[in-house]
């Protein structure tokens, strides 16, 4: 059993690219950033949340995650969990220790299990220091903001390249300058700038990496 840890920023191709590496490997694909998304989802329905209420909220909650779904309570929100309102949301409560600490025990209980391609912002520092294979995703803001408003104009998703490059540029430096687990390139991980690189071109790159070492 192996893990490899995909950190990065938003918008840097960590879940696309994570999940190709998956599927060549023929290992399990873990979106940590779907857990705290959810979250995310149940504190804006329940609405008007106090601080103090997370963590009951959190007593009342079941979060699984199964082939690359993602179910709150028993039920599938992988559609639901993907607005711009849960995205500024998650961002902002993913500060909350109490919360960090119960998905990253949920997200190590998966990793204990089986092989994983896990992608989030801390797995390499906190979830999975152990990993074998440990990357950092990154690309200039510019370039993450135009891939990601691609995306979302790809789905239909009405916005402008500077309402992308704004909000990917809050949930930046929301992630970077909190105190619990920032979003930080663990000191043994390879750096995968992919500003000047395609999609394949970043696969190949990673899965030379990890096959190279390992002849899997
Ligand atoms: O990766 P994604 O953009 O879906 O994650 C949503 C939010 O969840 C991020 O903006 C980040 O604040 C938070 N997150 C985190 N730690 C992770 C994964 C996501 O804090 N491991």
């Amino acid at each position: 059993m192996y893990s490899v840890a995909i950190d990065g920023p938003a918008g840097s191709g960590k879940s696309t690219i994570a999940k190709l590496i998956a599927h060549k490997l023929n290992i399990s694909y873990i979106d940590t950033g779907a857990m705290y998304r959810a979250i995310a989802l149940k504190t804006l329905r329940q609405g008007d949340l106090q601080e103090q209420s997370l963590q009951q909220l959190l007593e009342d909650t079941r979060i699984d995650y199964d082939r690359g779904k993602i179910y709150l309570d028993g039920r599938d929100v992988s559609q639901d969990i993907r607005g711009d309102e849960v995205s500024a949301q998650a961002s902002k409560i993913s500060k909350n220790p109490a919360l960090r600490e119960y998905l990253v025990g949920i997200q190590q209980q998966i990793a204990q299990k089986r092989s994983v391609v896990m992608e989030g912002r801390d797995i390499g520092t906190v979830v999975l220091p152990r990993a074998k294979y440990k990357f950092y995703l990154t690309a200039d803001v510019d370039t993450r903001a135009k891939r990601r408003y691609e995306q979302l104009l790809a789905k239909g998703t009405k916005t402008t390249l500077e309402e992308v490059k704004a909000s990917i540029e809050q949930r930046d430096d929301n992630d970077i300058n909190r105190e619990h687990s920032p979003l930080k390139r663990a000191e043994d991980a390879i750096l995968v700038d992919n500003t000047h690189m395609d999609l394949h071109q970043t696969l190949d790159y990673i899965l030379d990496k990890v096959r190279g070492e390992n002849a899997l």
